[in-house]
């Protein structure tokens, strides 16, 4: 397809989804899909199979369901599904993204309890134990891998050897890590993960999928506290119908996803991705240090996938003036959500290049206009 004709995008999305995208993606959606026609099931049951492999390569264990809504929606349908009218979940919260799926389990009157070690430091293995040895009700253990509210990568190996070590269930939610840094979900015996189609993947949003181990979902028929987001339902007619959606899908998305996944394997699959978010990131770091910026969290928790900078100190700062010039210039950041700190964030995942990070740095040399 002849792609000249497509407007480019004013800005960069420096977000943590939805992303910048490559124009390729984004004709993809350019025609229209049938939602239980043949050749766009064909395309869904693509779009499983192929996550599967990018998880784990014991395929046969694991499948995967796609999910309408945004990332959200699909965690929400983990804990709504996973957890029997007996369970209780243990969350480990070390930001809002955490924080969420303790609100999703209270809202849905299951038992949770959780283990908050704040926003500046990882999940606390030794209390995950002694929680675990004390607390038998437990039965599903959940955290998030990179916590976007500050950038953190929280160490899920070392706490899947603990949830396994005392046989829980483990929920990951991995959703602006997924696609972005090799996971090997059946090495950490992993039983849910979730992502979402606008986040490391390169997709545009409007779906997420989930990664499960199929002994698992397999028991959890008629667990679901809703209907439309009953994930072993939703399973049940994907795998059963052979890509069919049980309520109308979002079908252009899906296409402009299977596109992506091309994109994903065409760059050379996850290793190179993660070599180049890994490149952008440093690229950022080293400029902003340069330029007197200081990162929130030390290098030892930080992520490669989005970056909390402390606000410059000066009276004269404020974001909003700050955010404008940089969209000026072609870049949109994103404000801080940390609670104890004024910070704001920038994020370098999508269709995005070491060369736009260094450009970046120079836009925000050019309007640091706190300093003349
Ligand atoms: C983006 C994100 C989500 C989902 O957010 P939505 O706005 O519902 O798409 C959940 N967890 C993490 C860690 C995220 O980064």
């Amino acid at each position: 397809m002849d792609m000249t004709c497509l407007p480019d995008n004013p800005y960069l999305l420096l977000t943590p989804g939805p992303l910048s995208t490559t124009k390729s993606v984004k004709a993809a959606m350019l025609r229209d899909w049938c939602t239980w026609d043949d050749d766009y099931k064909q395309l869904v049951q693509e779009v499983r199979t192929k996550l599967i492999r990018l998880a784990t390569a014991k395929s046969d264990d694991y499948t995967c369901v796609l999910m309408q809504g945004s990332g959200t929606f699909s965690v929400e349908s983990i804990i709504s599904t996973a957890l029997p009218e007996s369970g209780k979940l243990l969350v480990l919260p070390n930001g809002a993204y955490g924080d969420r799926i303790v609100q999703i389990a209270k809202t849905l009157k299951i038992d949770c309890v959780f283990n908050d070690s704040g926003e500046l430091e990882p999940p606390d293995l030794e209390k995950l134990e002694a929680t675990l040895k004390e607390d038998k009700v437990i039965t599903h253990v959940a955290v998030v891998h990179s916590e976007t509210t500050t950038g953190m990568l929280n160490p899920i190996e070392k706490i899947a050897q603990i949830v396994k070590k005392y046989g829980k269930l483990f929920i990951v939610d991995a959703m602006s890590s997924f696609g972005g840094v090799p996971i090997n979900i059946e090495a950490m015996d992993v039983d849910y993960i979730v992502s979402s189609a606008n986040k490391c993947i390169q997709g545009v949003p409007g779906f997420g999928f989930i990664i499960a181990k199929k002994a698992t979902l397999l028991q959890c028929k008629g667990q679901a506290r809703s209907l439309s987001l009953d994930l072993y339902d939703q399973w049940n007619t994907m795998e059963n119908d052979k890509g069919k959606w049980r309520y109308t899908s979002p079908t252009h998305v899906v296409r402009a996803f299977h596109q992506a996944m091309i994109e994903l394997e065409e760059e050379g699959g996850i290793t190179k991705r993660t070599e180049r978010y890994r490149t952008n990131h440093r690229t950022l770091v080293d400029g902003m240090r340069r330029l007197g910026f200081q990162t929130l969290l030390p290098d030892a928790y930080q992520g490669h996938f989005i970056t909390s900078f402390y606000s410059p100190e000066s009276e004269r700062y404020s974001f909003k003036t700050f955010y404008d010039l940089l969209k000026q210039k072609g870049f949109v950041i994103y404000p801080g959500k940390v609670s104890k700190a004024s910070a704001f964030r920038i994020g370098n995942i999508g269709d995005v290049y070491p060369a736009d990070m260094e450009r970046l740095v120079k836009a925000i040399e050019a309007s640091m206009f706190w300093k003349d």
